[in-house]
C-alpha cells in the first residue's frame, strides 16, 4: 500500500485495472516525465464474493481455472500486483478501490444485478443505483488533484458507466479518456459522442513521441492475466496499440489538427465547452 500525496498533478480514474494504461498510457508517461505527480485509481478492486454463482461468473472463472490454473481470489491477488507494476513502469502511484465488478454486484437476495453473459453492455440496473453513490462518496475522499480523467465510456460497460456518473458527482471540472479497446469498434466512440453533439466538446489530442509508445505498451503488457481477452500474444498487443495510436492521430488530423513530425501516435481526451452564456447580458 502506498502512502498517498496530499496532493497529485493528475488524478487518473479506472473502471477496471488495465483501462487507464490501455487508454491513457502514453500521457502518463508524458506527466510523469516531466516530473508531473499521477494517481491512477482502480475502482473496481475488490475480490469476487464466495457463492455468487450466476452463469457469466460461472464461465467467467471457469475459463481462469482453465487458461491460468488459478482461483478467482488469487486472480485478484494477481491483477492488482500487475497493476503494481504496469504503473511501476509509468511512475505512477496507484490506489485500488473495493467496489466489486458488475458481475458481482446482487441485491439484497443474493439475485445478480447482471446475470447473462453480454448483461455488462446492457442497460443500467435501477437497483444498482446505491454503487453510484456509494463510489462518488469514495472519490470525494481522495486526494486534491490538478486534473481529474474519467472514462468516456465507449462500449458502454456498465462499470465505466457507473465510473463515469459518479466521478461527475464527485468533481466539477473533468477530462474525458477514450476507452481502448472499446474504440476499436467502428461507430462507438460516435455512440458516446454523436457527431451532431460534438460542438459541445472540446477535444485536446495527446502526440506521443515513440518513447512514450513504447513505454506504454511495456505497461500493458504488465497485464498478464487479462492479455488473452484482448490480444493474441505480445506482438499482437504491441500491434494493436500502435494502431490504435495511429486511428487517434487520424481523427485528430480529420479534424484539422497537424500532427507533429516526430508523433508515433496519440491519445485524445474531451472536455465540455464552457458555457459562456450569461442571462444578464441577453437581456
Ligand atoms: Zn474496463
Amino acid at each position: 500500500m502506498t502512502e498517498l500525496e496530499e496532493y497529485y498533478d493528475h488524478l487518473y480514474i479506472s473502471p477496471h485495472f488495465d483501462d487507464v494504461a490501455l487508454s491513457c498510457g502514453g500521457q502518463v508517461f508524458r506527466h510523469t516525465a516531466i516530473g508531473d505527480s499521477v494517481l491512477v485509481v482502480t475502482v473496481t478492486g475488490a475480490e469476487p464474493p464466495a457463492g455468487l454463482q450466476s452463469a457469466i461468473v460461472q464461465s467467467l472463472h471457469q475459463r481462469w481455472a482453465d487458461s491460468l490454473g488459478e482461483t478467482p481470489e488469487a486472480i485478484v491477488a494477481q491483477r492488482r500486483a500487475e497493476d503494481w507494476e504496469a504503473f511501476g513502469i509509468l511512475r505512477a502511484a496507484v490506489l485500488h478501490l473495493d467496489f466489486l465488478d458488475c458481475i458481482y454486484r446482487a441485491g439484497p437476495d443474493g439475485a445478480p444485478f447482471y446475470p447473462g453473459p453480454t448483461d455488462m453492455f446492457g442497460p443500467f440496473n435501477s437497483a444498482d443505483t446505491d454503487v453510484v453513490d456509494a463510489l462518488a462518496a469514495s472519490l470525494a475522499n481522495l486526494p486534491e488533484a490538478g486534473q481529474v480523467y474519467l472514462p468516456l465510456g465507449v462500449g458502454g460497460h456498465i462499470d465505466h458507466g457507473v465510473t463515469r456518473r459518479a466521478g461527475e458527482k464527485a468533481f466539477t471540472d473533468v477530462a474525458y479518456y477514450e476507452d481502448y479497446p472499446y474504440t476499436m469498434t467502428p461507430g462507438a466512440l460516435e455512440e458516446v459522442l454523436p457527431a451532431a453533439g460534438r460542438g459541445e466538446w472540446r477535444p485536446e489530442t495527446v502526440w506521443l513521441t515513440e518513447t512514450a509508445m513504447a513505454a506504454k505498451i511495456e505497461s500493458v503488457s504488465a497485464y498478464r492475466a487479462q492479455l488473452s481477452s484482448f490480444f493474441t500474444g505480445p506482438d499482437d498487443l504491441a500491434a494493436k496499440l500502435r494502431e490504435e495510436g495511429r486511428r487517434v492521430m487520424a481523427d485528430a488530423t480529420a479534424d484539422g489538427e497537424d500532427a507533429p513530425k516526430w508523433a508515433a501516435g496519440a491519445e485524445r481526451l474531451w472536455r465540455r465547452r464552457a458555457s459562456f452564456t450569461l442571462p444578464s447580458f441577453e437581456e
